[in-house]
This record gives C-alpha cells, structure tokens and sequence, in this order.
C-alpha cells in the first residue's frame, strides 16, 4: 500500500530466513483483512509503501536452525502475531500478547512467501495436506474467524444466553458461527446487508436487527424483556459500535470486544452503572487454533464461506476496492 486507496502489486525480493527461530512458508492462499482498509480508507496512516497481509496458510519451505516442531512441506496455518507459545502470558491463553510477539502484518502476507518469525510457537500444522476446498476455511481460522471466536469467548457466551452481534463484517458473522458453536438460544446478528443476512442466517442467527445505535439498543431491549443481551460481541470497533454494545448488554453481562479500537472513547460515569464486563483486544488466534482446525478438518464447520470473492494476487487492488465498496463481504487472493 502506498498511500491510502492506492495499492499495487510488485516484485519484492524474496524473504530469507534471519533468524535460527523462523521458517519460511510458501502461501496457499491469502487474503483480505477488515482491517486492511482502515490504512487503505486513510483513518490510519500508511507508511508506505508497506507490504499488507497478515492472515495465512502455507507450507513450510525452509525452517531455520533452531526450529523443532515442523519439518518442510508442512500445512500450516499462523495468525497476525507471532508468539513463543512458551512464557507465562501465552501460557494464560494471550499469544496475541506475548513478551516476545512480532506483528506479521508489516512482513506482508499478501504474497507468495512468507517469512514467520518464532515458527515453532507460531504456527499449527495440519494433519495432512488439506484438499483445496477446506483452503478458504483454514485461511479464515487465520484470523477471523479466531476473532470472532475470541469475540464469543470473552463475552461469555454459553448455552441459554442471548447473544447479540455488532457488526456484519467476516469477524461477525464468525462471531456467529462460534456462537452456535458454544450453544447460544438466541443470536442476534445486527445487519442491514441482505447477503450478510443470509450467511448469518446460515450460520445460526435467529434474529436480525436492521437499526442501530440508538435503536438498534432499543430493538435488542425489545427481544430480551428489556434488559439487553447476556453477550454482546462487538465487531467494529467505532464510538458507535462500542456504546451500542455496552448498551445492548445487561447488567452482570459481557461484552467482547474484537473490533480494532480507532478513537474510542468511553465515558466512566455510563460504564460504572452499566454493572457490564468488558474483555477483548487482539484476538489470541493461536490459543483456539488446534481446536480450529479440527472442527475445520472434520467439516463440523466452514467458515470459508465468508470468502465471497477470489482473486488472482495481481489484482489485489480490485479486492480492496471491492471490500471498500462493500461490494464483497472478503476477498481472497490467489499467489
Ligand atoms: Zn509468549
């Protein structure tokens, strides 16, 4: 990306492994993010030209001299932080925090190659080579549908609850997904996109809500005898996606937050007598990967089918514009 709206594909020398801790994965598949177009609509800065991606699969081309756990021509799958899987805060289940994480995303793994640092605590592999059409899927568990998922976890979303959903981007409508997964009784998918509606449909809303702020809190109030929602996940990450989550929720509730967080502010006199929890950041995509990747494997679940549109890597350009445009809900590139 070289400046906000302007991306282009061009050659880069290939990645080389720097360290004896990294490997080097060629992709499969890439794709995407949501969060790519904060950078490409110019609400966050670029310092271009930067190499974008930070969602992948591959296989293992090259692994450095330290690496123990894969060996070359290995599937595997890693998410945008790269974490030891060893210190004490990935061992309490936050990789995406841990004391030694690398951003992936400023390698670029909207590419062919990928160079991933701190392999052996990053990456999962597969149990075999995966047929291509569980590709899109295993890409998702990469990052949205890792969020998403998250987003489900820290909202503590279980069975009996009403769970509300901001959002209908690829990480909500995961959000969804993971909610039927953990045996929500009611999930409430906040969309105004007929195609969105469908897919959360599909992957186990029960209700839709049309509004939002203002009333779309009033309509969540209207479904759940006026209280709100037991879990509320929050897949934005704007002022206004923010407060109509806490508002959603009921007292003792939760709220998970998953969207990137750009400008928030929350004002303390509502959250002290809002009596709502609040949990969330950037998803520890590699605590629920291995559970992921079963539930992929034994077609429990496709959360490829968020990937609405595929695209040759050289027209990666066309797919963030069609993202922007909302015109596909994400995009995958072929390398
Ligand atoms: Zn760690």
């Amino acid at each position: 990306m070289h400046a906000p709206g302007d991306v282009r594909v061009e050659e880069r020398e290939d990645p080389r492994i720097l360290l004896p801790t990294d490997a080097i994965i060629r992709l499969s598949a890439a794709c995407i993010c949501g969060s790519d177009l904060w950078p490409y609509r110019g609400v966050e800065a670029v310092k271009g030209p930067a190499p974008m991606g930070h969602e992948y699969v591959g296989v293992v081309q090259e692994i450095g001299s330290e690496v123990r756990n894969l060996t070359p021509g290995q599937f595997v799958i890693g998410s945008f932080f790269a974490s030891d899987n060893t210190c004490v805060i990935c061992q309490a289940g936050y990789q995406s925090s841990c004391i030694h994480r690398e951003p992936v995303g400023g390698l670029g793994a909207q590419a062919e190659y990928l160079r991933v640092p701190l392999a052996d605590g990053t990456l999962v592999a597969t149990p075999d080579t995966p047929p291509d059409d569980l590709i899109p899927s295993l890409l998702a568990a990469s990052d949205v549908l890792g969020t998403g998922w998250f987003g489900a976890v820290a909202a503590e979303v279980g069975p009996g609850k009403t769970v509300a959903v901001v959002g209908d981007g690829a990480v909500g409508l995961l959000a969804v997904l993971a909610a039927k997964q953990f045996g929500a009784e009611r999930i409430i998918a906040m969309s105004r996109h007929e195609p969105r509606q469908k897919l959360a449909a599909d992957y186990g809303a029960t209700h839709i809500v049309t509004e939002r702020g203002d009333e779309g809190v009033a309509r969540i109030k209207e479904l759940t005898d006026g209280l709100g929602a037991h879990s509320v996940i929050e897949a934005v990450g704007t002022q206004e996606s923010m407060m109509q989550s806490i508002r959603s929720t009921r007292p003792g509730g939760h709220v998970g937050y998953v969207g990137v967080a750009h400008d928030v502010q929350l004002p303390g006199d509502e959250l002290f007598f809002s009596h709502v929890h609040l949990h969330g950041g950037p998803a520890p995509v590699r605590r629920f990967l291995p559970e992921l990747i079963d539930l992929i494997w034994n077609r429990q679940i496709d959360p490829g089918k968020v990937f609405d549109l595929a695209l040759p890597l050289e027209q990666a350009a066309e797919g963030y514009k069609a993202m922007d445009e909302r015109r596909a809900i994400k995009v995958l590139l072929n390398p």
